[in-house]
């Protein structure tokens, strides 16, 4: 799981975390969601190492990792971007997380097998990210961070690119994912039937402070304040 106490993070004079505490169990999927500009991105970089706190501790697994780098954190994050490298074959782009992590051959052969496979890109693996459509490139990042079997997975709005049709059926094939995988997950989304269908809990942050964080019906059937209420289109 993932603990966070008192956490901190300012850029400059302006504070955009303002002491979150947190407490997500192995195997939950967590749903971030707020308005934008109050913190999402930040507070995933944050767990992922990609930014540094100002103050306070993350926890992975019971262990500070507050100095440990990216690599070393038993994690894999999927952007909004994707971030794919252009130049690079899908098969490529997939394996390139366990080459720097000096994962041996055969078991990169064996995960790529299995979750290209799983994803149903199998067949893309010698293409260029340029001849994908996006929904492809999407898999091919979402591949890329399984086939690194970190125990915690960040995704920032993953699905975003995505037309209506092809969102509704990856966020069915993230369920099921979640499902097989047990792995623990946060997830930023804007989507709030994304949100109340994928998450175990749904943590609602407004200007740096979590809200409310609570199971979705929780959340829509009794929010803690009219931000809340308002945020999750609860009913008068
Ligand atoms: P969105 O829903 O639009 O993606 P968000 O909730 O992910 O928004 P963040 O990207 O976390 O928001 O940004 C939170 C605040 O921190 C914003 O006001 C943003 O301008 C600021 N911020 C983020 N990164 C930096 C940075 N590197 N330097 C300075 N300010 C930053
Ligand atoms: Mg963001």
């Amino acid at each position: 799981g993932i603990r966070l106490e008192k956490l901190r993070k300012s850029f400059g004079a302006t504070e955009v975390i303002k002491g979150i505490d947190m407490e997500i169990e192995p195997g939950e999927f967590v749903v971030l969601v707020g308005p934008s500009g109050c913190g999402k991105s930040t507070l995933l970089n944050l767990i992922a190492g990609l930014e540094t706190a100002t103050g306070g501790a993350i926890r992975i697994g019971g262990k500070l990792v507050n100095d440990v780098p990216p690599r070393d954190r038993d994690i894999a994050m999927v952007f909004q971007s994707y971030a794919l490298y252009p130049t690079k074959t899908v098969r490529d782009n997939i394996t390139f997380g366990m080459q720097t992590r000096r994962i041996p051959k055969d078991n990169q052969q064996a995960a790529l097998e299995e979750f290209s496979q799983l994803l149903q890109i199998d067949h893309l693996l010698d293409r260029k990210p340029g001849q994908l459509s996006g929904g492809q490139r999407q898999r091919v990042a979402m591949g890329r961070a399984l086939v690194r079997k970190p125990e915690v997975f960040l995704f920032d709005e993953p699905l975003s690119n995505l037309d209506a049709k092809l969102r509704i059926s990856m966020r069915t094939e993230i369920k099921k994912l979640h499902q097989r995988l047990g792995k623990t997950i946060v997830y930023v989304t804007h989507d709030q039937i994304e949100a109340m269908t994928l998450a175990t809990r749904i943590a609602v942050m407004d200007n740096g402070h979590i809200r409310q964080f609570a199971p979705p019906a929780d959340i829509y059937e009794n929010p803690v304040d009219l931000f809340v209420a308002g945020f999750m289109g609860s009913p008068p």
